[in-house]
């Protein structure tokens, strides 16, 4: 790393994530990057996702502090992250995120207190009404965008050109003036996002945050300019306020872990697992779908099974305990296969040398943090805007393959065929190879964006410039 730079050096920030591990996670990134640069970062959190974040930024000066989550009819005592609640199903979610604005009195009450002054704050896009407490204590607020500059780019020209609301059928292809070459389906897009009813809690919702974003100081987005140059391009001259791309975030601790001095204890199995199919020359697939999915028993089968029958050496995180294998599978699979159901650093484990392949749900992080790491992706989206960001990874970047499903649709049922098809492609096949030397390519022009001279870092200094 050369040397750091010292814009904003002694100035204050604030952070404030959202309470979901892939809204949370880019943020704890930030606040190193920021640290690094000697400003002082206080970080606001809950008390149930204060250990996570204690343990995250452990070992620095950030300071954390915790407000209390309210209370709501439907969430469960205790529940403060969406990745706990009962389950995904959008009632609860936004009832979740509702829930969220009780916390604005207490947020304020923090903010007249915090010294040193606080130059900006970066606050993410689902918690729209700290807009208003920004305005009141006259602090710039940057809304935290967790999606990229593509996803954001093809939502605002499918708005704009009203095809959601068109007559062509869900499933047909549709042409964007904007960018010809790029052709998908309405059902790309999230379902709440294509209802026009404006009664529903997501309309509301998704309003409240496109509102209170136009009226924020900036976007900070987790991309780089080298990644997705013509969408940059188009978010900054159509999208308001400005847009800055400070990414990839992750790279803040992109330092292979060294589990020294014989203390073989801490290392995790995982890892070990990863260096002993190393030793073996065997290349490893790594197969997770973040936090937040919800995944039918059915489907996980053929996951399973097709995973099993591709014959390729894999890591698989299953989070979720009521997702059940098939009888004695893991047995079975031993000597190829490990199946994983703890929180894993899932940067450690892309950045193992023996991992030559992701299968994943395209959350923007993991796509990000794939990118980074040089590996291929296997796409697999399964909610939100997982869809787009599978097609861009596909058909604009070119560093992976969406999984075949079994009609062809967007949204299909995937067998254990499509499956394995697609993961020998990336994995063996010549399409693979291409895949990998691309991505590479891309991890290295990752790095220098964030180097000094680099285009992510030239962005941040000028934030920092222009509100420190
Ligand atoms: N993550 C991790 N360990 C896990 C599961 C997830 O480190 O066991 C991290 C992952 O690296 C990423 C984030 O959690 O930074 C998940 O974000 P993403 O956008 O990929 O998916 P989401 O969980 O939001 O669907
Ligand atoms: N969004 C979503 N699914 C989609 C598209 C968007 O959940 O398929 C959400 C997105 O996460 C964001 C909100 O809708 O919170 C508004 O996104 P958009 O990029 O359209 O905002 P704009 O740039 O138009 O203000």
């Amino acid at each position: 790393m050369g040397p750091i730079p010292s814009y904003g050096a002694g100035s204050h920030v604030l952070l404030f994530p959202f309470m979901s591990k892939g809204h949370t996670v880019p943020l704890i990134h930030l606040a190193q990057i920021l640290l690094r640069r000697s400003i002082s970062v206080t970080v606001v959190t809950t008390p149930a996702n204060h250990s996570f974040m204690a343990e995250s930024l452990n070992g620095t000066v950030a300071s954390i502090v915790t407000l209390p989550f309210p209370t709501a009819t439907n969430i469960p005592a205790g529940v403060e992250s969406t990745d706990k609640l009962p389950s995904m199903g959008l009632p609860l979610f936004y009832e979740f995120s509702t829930a969220t604005s009780a916390m604005q009195p207490h947020f304020e009450q923090l903010l007249e207190t915090l010294v040193p002054r606080v130059s900006f704050m970066v606050t993410d896009g689902f918690l729209w009404w700290t807009l208003h407490s920004a305005k009141k204590f006259r602090i710039p607020r940057l809304v935290y965008f967790g999606m990229s500059c593509y996803s954001t780019s093809l939502c605002m020209e499918a708005r704009s050109s009203k095809i959601l609301s068109g007559p062509q059928p869900d499933h047909e292809l549709v042409e964007l003036t904007r960018f010809p070459w790029i052709r998908l389906c309405k059902v790309d897009f999230d379902f709440e996002y294509r209802n026009p009813d404006p009664n529903t809690p997501g309309f509301v919702f998704n309003m409240k945050i496109i509102e209170s974003t136009r009226e924020s100081y900036g976007i900070l987005v987790n991309s780089f300019y080298e990644l997705e140059p013509t969408f940059v391009d188009y978010v900054s001259k159509e999208c308001s306020p400005k847009s800055w791309c400070v990414g990839p975030l992750c790279l803040a601790e992109w330092t292979r872990k060294v589990y020294e001095g014989g203390d073989e204890k801490e290392k995790p199995r995982w890892v070990t697992w990863l260096d002993q199919r190393l030793e073996e020359k065997s290349s490893v697939l790594y197969a997770a779908f973040g936090s937040q999915a919800e995944i039918s028993r059915e489907q996980l089968e053929e996951i399973a099974k097709g995973l099993e029958e591709s014959k390729v050496s894999f890591l698989w995180v299953i989070r979720k305990e009521e997702w059940g294998l098939p009888d004695g599978y893991e047995e079975r699979v031993k000597d190829r296969g490990i199946v994983i159901r703890e929180w894993v650093d899932q940067r450690e484990i892309l950045m193992h040398e023996s991992v030559e392949g992701f299968l994943s749900h395209c959350g923007w992080n993991s796509v990000m943090e794939s990118v980074t790491a040089g590996v291929p992706i296997v796409g697999w989206p399964i909610m939100a805007e997982q869809f787009l960001n599978a097609r861009m990874v596909e058909e604009e970047v070119k560093v992976g393959l969406r999984v075949e499903t079994c009609d062809g649709s967007v949204r299909g049922f995937v067998k254990r065929e499509g499956l394995k098809k697609t993961v020998k492609e990336v994995m063996e096949g010549v399409k693979g190879k291409k895949l990998r030397e691309k991505v590479r390519e891309l991890a290295e022009m990752a790095k220098l964006a964030t180097q000094e001279g680099g285009s992510s870092c030239s962005t941040l200094n000028s934030l920092l410039h222009q509100t420190c």
